[in-house]
């Protein structure tokens, strides 16, 4: 049997990833469909680094719908596959962090999809805000490869 999904009931509406999902905070936009929304990380940990969401409110992996979870990986997955041509990378990492123990931040469920070269290491989180004109030039490029 499935374990229950928690309900939504602690989902802030609030959060910053809730604001940019209505446009009233700007983002780097490299995807959209009906069901989720991909931009950069204004940190990034490595060039490319991007965060896809569910449309729908959901705190994280513990009250997301099974559906959505599954879409959004799918999102994940063809992101992951452009970033690593855009990029000319040589892997992928894929994070996602669930409650403060668990390293989240912002309270909307998002996957971190992060390009990663050869014996590069990540920069620990938070630690470099990126040139938005660079990032720009970078979601026009991952924008276009995942049309
Ligand atoms: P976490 O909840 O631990 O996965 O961390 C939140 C992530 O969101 C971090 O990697 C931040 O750099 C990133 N972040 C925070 N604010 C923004 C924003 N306005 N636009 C894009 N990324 C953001």
């Amino acid at each position: 049997m499935r374990p229950a999904v928690r309900p939504a009931m602690d989902y802030d509406p609030q959060n910053i990833f809730a604001k940019i999902l209505r446009g009233e905070l700007p983002c780097h936009k490299i995807y959209e469909d009906d069901r989720a929304f991909a931009f950069l990380d204004i940190m990034p940990r490595a060039p490319g680094h991007a965060l896809v969401l569910p449309k729908a409110p959901a705190r994280n992996l513990l009250d997301i719908s099974p559906d959505d979870l599954a879409h959004v990986m799918k999102v994940a997955q063809k992101i992951a596959i452009a970033a690593k041509s855009v990029f000319a990378a040589d892997g992928i990492t894929l994070q996602q962090f669930s409650e403060a123990a668990g390293g989240q931040i912002v309270f909307h469920l998002h996957v971190h999809v992060i390009p990663r070269h050869d014996n590069v290491a990540l920069k620990p989180p938070a630690s470099f805000k990126e040139d938005p004109a660079v990032l720009s030039e970078q979601a026009l490029k991952l924008a276009a490869a995942l049309r």
